[in-house]
């Protein structure tokens, strides 16, 4: 059994984690996001938001540039069933290869976005 909070091992029969009260999982369930998130070192977070439409829309302007982005939300961790820490729910990961492309689109976007308010 793991906790898949502090990610502490426990033997089978124990089902609350001693150091965080959180309640264990076995450990074949237990997919650790964290180690996840490094072995995808060459994914970057390019943006952070709490809006899962304006994820979708920048993921969608980035893949019709040509780049893979992959939305990150609070959902699929809790679907992992691991706590969540951090205040923006959703990250857009892409490639390290098109950081600067995306960030260029993002900013593209972003100034976009600031002509229409000043246009109201
Ligand atoms: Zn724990």
């Amino acid at each position: 059994m793991i906790c898949p909070n502090c990610k502490a091992e426990y033997i089978d029969g124990i089902t609350f984690c001693n150091d965080c009260n959180t309640e264990l999982i076995p450990l074949n369930e237990f997919i650790d996001y964290d180690n996840i998130e490094i072995s995808l070192s060459d994914w970057k977070e390019v943006y952070k938001t709490s809006d899962y439409i304006e994820a979708e829309m920048i993921k969608t302007n980035l893949a019709s540039a040509g780049i893979d982005a992959v939305i990150f939300s609070k959902e699929d961790r809790m679907r992992l069933n691991l706590s969540y820490v951090g205040s923006a729910p959703i990250k857009i990961f892409v490639k390290q290869n098109d950081l600067e492309t995306a960030l260029e689109i993002l900013n593209d976007i972003n100034n976009s976005k600031i002509e229409d308010d000043t246009n109201e």
